[in-house]
This record gives structure tokens, C-alpha cells and sequence, in this order.
């Protein structure tokens, strides 16, 4: 089967066709560093990891560039500087800011087994590209200078909203009031910006005399220029980027280059919320990885890097996740049941199951995948251990290691850190639900009942009913699935 992959731009799924198969290009948004990536950052980060290393599958390791990059000059980060350092220059209090969180970044993303890009450009290293750009458009028309800044001119380019779908006319009728006195249209977006005196500041272009600096939009379309060339294959990131981050990309980019694209394909992972609501500081639902790697602040108890990985993969990456510690007790559940399950076994050739391959190559659908990892467990488990080494068991070890969860040695240090004790915080959401249960099947609602059975059947927690000889009443018992 050839790969399909949703493609934003024109909203449907399409078969993948690499520009130069020989060399298939992606970027992907990467973080802003100014403080600990939260669990909705690591969305991305995770499944284009996956969609990584699917292409390296298809088409040879060294046949695919990935460039996801670093977002080191911003508002925020000068904000959080000044914060943090109060008596340090500016520019050094960033510095220090900007690299201590990127040791973070890649501390808490290589314990989710993310694998490194092929590049990871920084910002800050790619300014000159940003300073041409600027240059090129204001000559050909599509951005001009006011007041020190320049700006992308969204008339001048006709088909301006196509990735968002939406038109320029309607854009405009919707912009705030507090537009920008100088900006010709209310629409039009930043390429550069003075510097205010200690901010970083950087030669302008255009002519401009004073210092000056990037708007967000243009460091990606410079990165992913000087990396991955002016046309490449596929462009990702959260779906909070549609508009205007990518928008403006492309508009910056194509009119730049007289391209007809920037990329072929774009792809955007849906918004992950935490236990039903929107993740955010002042409702006290903003959770970073590093707080579910290492502390118990969510779901009282810290969670090793592949249940964080897998409970991400459990939802298709188009869909929005709800992350509840309900979602990574399943995911545990689901890692321990696979690595008991090749556990005894000794795996040899390297092979993944056609069948994971084929999921993944269905617009990365990973709970079709996660179904057939549970299809090798119970095979493996049925297949007598005194004789060869079960060919599921073997599957499922490449699989699992195919999917970023390391290799067989990997997986039985995973076996010992899953302590097999079901947790009080389990025991709460089981009890609960045969609570629950037993109060539907009074009100007669079965189908409500059936629903809560299911759910905890898929967290691994079989439900057994029994009649009380004494009393009369059914009587529920649970016990691990294995
Ligand atoms: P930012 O640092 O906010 O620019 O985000 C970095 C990446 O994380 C971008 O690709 C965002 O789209 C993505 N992202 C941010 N918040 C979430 C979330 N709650 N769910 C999924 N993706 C997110
Ligand atoms: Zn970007």
C-alpha cells in the first residue's frame, strides 16, 4: 500500500508523492525555549517522530531530512529573561534562558523516545536568510516599510487564506479595531520590527537604520528555505498553527520565491486538553513533561517516558486528545500486558508486521497499530513458550521497537519500573466504575452499563458478575486481564 497522509491544504487524504524520493523533506514547528515544554508541546513532537521514522522506513535512513526547529528569539523569552535575571544584561540573561531550556527540551523528549531531526536550525543562526527575504519582498512588491518595521502586504497575493480556508474579505471584516496605524491593510503581518535599546537586535533590512529584529513567521520560512530548499514535501505542526502562523509561511515563502507551494503537504495534530478542559496556568491544569516524568503531580504518581508515549499514540493524531490520568493508567496497562508478553522471548530477525506498517501508512493510524499490537500479545501468550520462540512475540518486539519504545533489553527494564501493584489511583477509577455499573443496570439503562464494562475491558480490568447465594444480589469482582 502506498503512504496516504492528510493533507490540510486541501482537506482530504492523498497518496504521497516525495519530490525526490532520494532526499523527502519535512519541517516541523518546533518549541519556543523560554520555560519547560508542557505535554500539549510534546503532541507534535511525538507524531511527526513517528511519521519520521515511517519514512525512514520507506524510503532508506539516509533519504530523508527532518528539520525541526528552535524558536530562541521572541517576546516571551525576553520577557522571561528579564524576569529571571533582573540584574544581567538583556541579551545574556537570555542566552542563559534560551540554552538552559533547550537542555530541557531534549532531556524531556529523548525520555519519550523521541529520535533527534536531521537538523535542529535555531533562529538565531539564520537571521541573514530572514534579512534577504525581507530584502525580496519589499523589491518585488509584496511587503513595504513603515515605521522601521516591514510588512507583508496580504492584498498583493490573491489566494492569501487558502490553508485556513478562509477569505481575505471576511478576515478583514473580523480584525480588531486596535489595527496597527501603520499597516496598510488590517491583515497585513510583521516581517521584522525595531529593537527596543538591550533588546537583541540585528542589522535591518530595507534600508531601515535601526536595529532590529524577526517577526515569528519569517524565521520559519528562512530555516526551512536554507535547510530543506524553496519547495519541500511535507510542513507539520499543532493545528493552532493553521492560522496565521502557516498561513503567513507560505505567503512569505511563495511570493518570495514564485513558487506555486511551499510545501506539498500539510499536516497538524489536533489540541490536547487536560481532564476536559483547556490547559492553562490560572485553571491549574498546565502540566510540563518533566512534572509526569518525575513527579506526582498528575494522577498521583510519576509515569516512565513510554506510557507518556503511548498514551499519546492511543488517539489518532487528528483527533483531539483528552489527557487524563484514566488515559495513562490504560496506557500502562497496555505497555505491561505487551512486554510480559515477550518477555520469555528471544527475538532474532528483524521484522515489523506488515500489518503496523500498513496502519501507519494509512495516515499514521496508530490505534489501528495499537489493535494489532494486542493481537501479537495474545497470540505470543497462547503460543506454547517450550517450543521455538513465538514468531508473534518476535513481531511484537520489533514492532514496539519500530514505534520508538527501544529495543527487547529496553522493554524488560520497562517490565521492572511497571510496578505490577494496580495503584490506589486504579483501584479508585475500577471501583467507581462498577459502581457506576450496577447503578445503570438498576435503571435498566444496559447500554450504558455495557459502555462502562468496555471502557475498563480496554484498561486491561476483566469484570466478573456472580450471584450472592445468600442474598441474591449480583456480586462484581474484577481482576487483570493478562
Ligand atoms: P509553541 O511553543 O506554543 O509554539 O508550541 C510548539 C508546538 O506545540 C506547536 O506545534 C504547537 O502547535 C504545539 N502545541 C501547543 N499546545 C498544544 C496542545 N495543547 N496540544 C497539541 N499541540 C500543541
Ligand atoms: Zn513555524
Amino acid at each position: 500500500m502506498a503512504l496516504t497522509l492528510y493533507n490540510t491544504l486541501t482537506r482530504r487524504k492523498e497518496t504521497f508523492r516525495p519530490i525526490d524520493p532520494g532526499n523527502v523533506r519535512m519541517y516541523v514547528c518546533g518549541p519556543t525555549v523560554y520555560d519547560y515544554a508542557h505535554i500539549g508541546n510534546a503532541r507534535p513532537v511525538i507524531v511527526f517522530d513517528v511519521l519520521f521514522r515511517l519514512l525512514r522506513h520507506i524510503y532508506g535512513e539516509k533519504h530523508v531530512t527532518y528539520a525541526r526547529n528552535i524558536t530562541d528569539v521572541e517576546d516571551k523569552i525576553n520577557a522571561r529573561a528579564a524576569e529571571e535575571y533582573p540584574g544581567l544584561p538583556l541579551n545574556d540573561a537570555i542566552h542563559l534562558v534560551t540554552s538552559k531550556t533547550e537542555k530541557q527540551f531534549h532531556a524531556d523528549i529523548a525520555a519519550l523516545g523521541v529520535l533527534p531531526p536531521t537538523v535542529e536550525p535555531r533562529a538565531t543562526e539564520h537571521i541573514p536568510g530572514m534579512v534577504r527575504l525581507c530584502e525580496t519582498l519589499v523589491a518585488n512588491g509584496h511587503a513595504y516599510v513603515a515605521e522601521d518595521h516591514v510588512l507583508f502586504d496580504v492584498s498583493s497575493m490573491p489566494d492569501y487564506g487558502r490553508l485556513a480556508n478562509r477569505s481575505l474579505v471576511d478576515m478583514e471584516a473580523g480584525a480588531r479595531v486596535d489595527v496597527a496605524p501603520y499597516k496598510k491593510g488590517p491583515m497585513d503581518f510583521v516581517l521584522w520590527k525595531p529593537s527596543k535599546p538591550g533588546e537583541p537586535g540585528w542589522p535591518s533590512p530595507a534600508g531601515i537604520a535601526a536595529l532590529g529584529r524577526p517577526g515569528w513567521h519569517i524565521e520559519c520560512s528562512a530555516m526551512a528555505e536554507q535547510h530543506l530548499g524553496q519547495v519541500f514535501d511535507i510542513h507539520g505542526g499543532g493545528i493552532d498553527l493553521v492560522f496565521p502562523h502557516h498561513e503567513n509561511e507560505i505567503a512569505q515563502s511563495r511570493c518570495a520565491h514564485g513558487t506555486p507551494v511551499m510545501a506539498n503537504y500539510w499536516m497538524h495534530n489536533g489540541f490536547l486538553q487536560v481532564e476536559g478542559e483547556k490547559m492553562s496556568k490560572s485553571l491549574g491544569n498546565f502540566v510540563t513533561i518533566r512534572e509526569l516524568l518525575e513527579t506526582t503531580k498528575f494522577g498521583d504518581r510519576s509515569w516512565p517516558g513510554e506510557v507518556l508515549r503511548l498514551a499519546m499514540l492511543m488517539t489518532h493524531y487528528r483527533q483531539p486528545i483528552d489527557w487524563t490520568s484514566k488515559t495513562l493508567l490504560e496506557a500502562r496497562l497496555n505497555l505491561l500486558r505487551w512486554v510480559e508478553a515477550v518477555r520469555g522471548s528471544d527475538p532474532r530477525d528483524e521484522t515489523v508486521s506488515p500489518t503496523v506498517i500498513r496502519a501507519l501508512e494509512n495516515d499514521l493510524n496508530t490505534p489501528e497499530v495499537i489493535a494489532e499490537l494486542h493481537r501479537l500479545a495474545r497470540l505470543a501468550k497462547s503460543t506454547n513458550q517450550d517450543d521455538e520462540p513465538s514468531s508473534a512475540a518476535n513481531q511484537l518486539v520489533w514492532a514496539l521497537n519500530f514505534l520508538g519504545f527501544g529495543s527487547h533489553k529496553d522493554l524488560l527494564r520497562i517490565n521492572e519500573e511497571l510496578d505490577h501493584a494496580i495503584d490506589a489511583a486504579l483501584k479508585t477509577v475500577i471501583e467507581k466504575g462498577i459502581t457506576d455499573r450496577n447503578a445503570a443496570r438498576k435503571a435498566k439503562d444496559f447500554k450504558e452499563a455495557d459502555r462502562i464494562r468496555d471502557e475498563l475491558s480496554a484498561m486491561g480490568i476483566q469484570l466478573k458478575d456472580a450471584k450472592d447465594p445468600a442474598t441474591g444480589e449480583i456480586v462484581t469482582t474484577w481482576e487483570v486481564k493478562r
